[in-house]
């Protein structure tokens, strides 16, 4: 079964820590070993596991991001949002973490982020909780 949850962004750009959320669906599932997959049917929002504690990791992924692929660069989408596929790309639109005990395995310092790039918008996010 896959779980939806639906996330309500208020900036075009922005990380939004939806741990706590995916903790929930994993321990509604009763599954205590197994794989969780996080992931986003969007093309300009993306998901990724980074750093939860300093908030300015995520602040330089945003202005790095923003080089790599700048809002008024040259490209041939011409929807406006080419940055915003440009950089959902490049973080993936899915994670896995382990499930173990019944709870998310992550590291001390990890958490999982809806990111987005073309916002606001209501993003839905898909998690399907596998058990071994
Ligand atoms: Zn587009």
């Amino acid at each position: 079964m896959i779980d939806s949850l639906t996330v309500q962004t208020s900036r075009r750009v922005e990380f939004i820590d939806i741990t706590d959320r995916v903790r929930a669906v994993v321990a509604r599932t009763g599954v205590q070993s197994g794989e969780c997959i996080v992931y986003v049917p969007h093309t300009t929002a993306g998901v990724t596991l980074n750093e939860n504690a300093d908030p300015t990791v995520r602040e330089d992924l945003i202005a790095h991001l923003a080089r790599l692929a700048p809002v008024d660069g040259v490209y041939r989408h011409a929807e406006g949002n080419s940055d915003a596929h440009l950089k959902a790309g490049l973080l993936g639109f899915s994670v896995l973490v382990l499930v173990e005990g019944g709870c998310l395995v992550l590291g001390t310092w990890q958490g999982i982020y809806l990111a987005e790039f073309d916002g606001p918008r209501s993003r839905r996010v898909l998690v399907k909780v596998r058990p071994d």
